[in-house]
């Protein structure tokens, strides 16, 4: 099935895409048994939000080996090397990315990104952690590269508002597809022009073993997200481009690229 989060006259809600483009409304959120309002959208009548509000988003970096070595020196880290990106950060399908002022390089990474079920993650081993999928989306893990290699940390690069879009909607039956999360095509184009290509089948901690190991340093709440890292040819987005993000059989995760909106909260009613 194919999840989606979306937008119309009548408020936001979660519902299900169809083979011919259509969204069937479901009543509450889509963990669990799923049961329909009986309403029926075309997509053009709505707008497609990000298929999940996760209460965080747990990331992996330096997760493809070509990608440690575009990174520059050092090696590829021996156990999973953990980041989290704020809620605030996740747009959805659509949704403009928006550069911090003064900044100039704004990365893409194109991530499969993993979306936790109705039971959560804790303590699981690698071999139970699949029981924790809900499903698949497309992530995009936007970096600013400057501070990432300026600051100690990265909680600044990774976090700007913006800086996760996810989408365009949650795939639950990869296997219905005939389709193996362990061996994905992942791609992004900026204005048509690819820049990275890779496949899941090489990274260097795979999905289950990613879970099992974030599950035992913090409970992974249902609608949780996991991006799996991202593969070589990252490179700086501007102002006025386009970036298309798409993983093999999960679709595209398109947004443009916007100045920052900068308005402030303070002073306004409240
Ligand atoms: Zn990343």
């Amino acid at each position: 099935m194919r999840i989606v989060r979306f937008a119309s006259p009548q408020g936001m809600s979660f519902g299900i895409l169809d083979g011919d483009g259509n969204v069937a409304q479901i009543e509450g959120h889509p963990f669990g048994r799923i049961s329909f309002t009986g309403a029926r959208y075309a997509q053009a009548d709505i707008r497609l939000l990000s298929p999940i509000l996760p209460s965080k988003v747990v990331c992996v970096g330096k997760n493809y080996a070509a990608h440690v070595t575009e990174l520059g020196p050092g090696d590829a880290p021996s156990e999973p090397l953990l980041f989290l990106k704020p809620s605030t950060s996740v747009i959805g399908p659509g949704d403009a990315i928006r550069i911090p002022p003064g900044s100039t390089n704004v990365h893409h990474e194109v991530e499969l990104a993993v979306v936790i079920g109705a039971r959560g993650a804790r303590h699981v081993t690698p071999g139970q952690a699949l029981g924790s999928v809900f499903g698949y989306t497309v992530g995009n893990d936007v970096t600013e590269r400057d501070m990432q290699n300026r600051d100690g940390q990265w909680t600044r690069a990774k976090g700007f508002d913006s800086f996760c879009p996810l989408g365009p909607w949650i795939e639950t039956d990869l296997g219905a597809l005939g389709l193996d999360p362990a061996d994905l095509e992942l791609t992004c184009t900026v204005d048509g022009e690819r820049r990275q290509q890779g496949r899941t089948s090489q990274l260097l901690f795979d999905v289950p073993t990613l879970i099992s190991y974030i599950s035992q340093v913090m409970t992974l709440l249902p609608g949780d997200v996991v991006l799996t890292g991202t593969p070589a040819g990252v490179g700086p987005i501007r102002a006025g481009q386009q970036v298309e993000c798409t993983v093999e059989g999960l679709g595209t995760l398109t947004n443009a690229v916007a100045d920052a909106d900068v308005v402030s909260t303070a002073g306004g009613a409240r």
